[in-house]
């Protein structure tokens, strides 16, 4: 990726003519090159200029010296028992001092490949069992750097045409192998809304990724202004972030709830555009011993979401060092579960993977902070 270049990964086909314009292609000819460029890079994936083979070469030669569209360098990608995948890339600084580090996780499973996305490098938020929510905001990753997450771990996977799958990866039986985004990776994604769009509607492109909206999550820990937009003009599905079935509690798991209370929440889910039975939202409920694990709490929350299309995903909270939460015992979370299926919400415990490369959910925390660290060991610290 480059700092001074600008990128043409993350444009709409519109800003893509546009950027055509800028190095002086005829008007005529702008719309037929942005669909050649969309097709070389969400099709064939390719990161080079120089393999558009039905582009001339001085155009190529022209392209290249005026745009970037390589892919992130990769700090580092390991590789769990179960076949989870986590990668750390470094994107440019794009004014935020230095460059900036990402974690992107891949989990497949028998029938389908599922990448977790970051939106920003760290959070503004500060949810208290969250490791994300530890670290100080960064920045907002561009439509660019969002994409770039899809497009390396679709070449590291091989899961582009002319491309070779690891030996021994493990990936679903069959199809591709990344065939679900969730926003779930570091930071809130309502907080990035502009980009987070931009780059999904690319992702969801038919003549290009092809992801399916049915099969891209947004999460959000409930920023209430943004959910009907994100319906509206992304349509893809919603995950809330609830955690506590009472205000006093989520005000402090997750305090972006004393700017927008649980029952503003919900009413906005309830008007989510293309909400249906087909069409749920998923409510995302951590385990906390002793905390949020009761029976009681189990029943309000069956109560609370009432006449919600909903799905409901109890995960096992993931310890991190210095947290103040434990997980909650298999026994209360298996009884906790018990309630909630009862209410007529299927299988709703999330298995935690990756768990050896600490890519579990809320595990993520870019290395700004191992940054930090390093820069002071090696004296360069400003
Ligand atoms: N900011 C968004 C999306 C990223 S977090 C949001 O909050 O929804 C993705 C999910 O992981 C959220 O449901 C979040 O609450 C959950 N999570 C965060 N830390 C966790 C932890 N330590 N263990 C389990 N889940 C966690
Ligand atoms: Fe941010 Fe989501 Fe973590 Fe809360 S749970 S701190 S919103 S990333």
């Amino acid at each position: 990726m480059s700092e001074d270049k600008p990128p043409l990964i993350g444009l709409s086909r519109e800003e893509l003519a546009d950027a055509m314009a800028s190095i002086g292609i005829p008007e005529k000819q702008r719309r037929m090159r942005a669909s050649q460029l969309w097709h070389w890079l969400y099709v064939r994936g390719v990161s080079d200029f120089s393999l558009m083979t039905n582009i001339a070469k001085d155009l190529r030669a022209k392209l290249a010296e005026a745009f970037s569209i390589a892919r992130p360098e990769i700090v580092s990608e390991l590789i769990s028992v179960d076949g989870t995948r986590k990668w750390l890339f470094r994107f440019p600084a794009r004014g935020a001092g230095r460059p900036v580090e990402v974690e992107t996780v891949y989990i497949p499973e028998e029938g389908r490949g599922t990448l977790c996305v970051s939106s920003q490098v760290g959070c503004t938020l500060t949810c208290t069992f969250c490791h994300t929510g530890t670290q100080r905001m960064v920045r907002n990753l561009t439509s660019e750097e969002i994409l770039a997450q899809v497009l390396m771990a679709r070449d590291r996977l091989g899961d582009f045409p002319d491309t070779s799958t690891p030996q021994g990866a493990i990936v679903p039986s069959e199809g591709r192998m990344v065939t679900n985004i969730v926003m779930m990776g570091m930071g809130e994604p309502l907080y990035n809304f502009e980009n987070v769009k931009k780059a999904l509607l690319i992702a969801s492109d038919g003549d290009g990724l092809s992801l399916s909206k049915r099969r891209i999550t947004l999460s959000t820990s409930g920023v209430v202004p943004e959910i009907a937009r994100t319906g509206d003009e992304i349509g893809c599905m919603l995950a809330i972030s609830l955690h506590a079935v009472r205000d006093d509690l989520r005000d402090v798991l997750v305090p972006i709830n004393k700017k927008w209370p649980i029952r503003e929440l919900l009413d906005a889910c309830r008007a989510y555009p293309g909400l249906s039975n087909a069409k749920r939202i998923t409510f995302e409920y951590v385990m906390l011993k002793g905390v949020n694990d009761s029976n009681q709490d189990a029943l309000d929350l069956v109560r609370l979401l009432k006449g919600i299309p909903a799905k409901i995903n109890l995960i096992p909270f993931n310890p991190w060092p210095g947290s103040e939460y434990e997980c909650s015992d298999w026994d209360r979370i298996e009884e906790f579960a018990d309630i909630v299926n009862r209410a007529g919400y299927a299988s709703p415990i999330r298995t935690p993977r990756g768990r050896d490369i600490f890519a579990a959910c809320g595990q993520l925390k870019s290395a700004s902070e191992r940054m930090r660290k390093k820069d002071r060991d090696t004296g360069t610290a400003a």
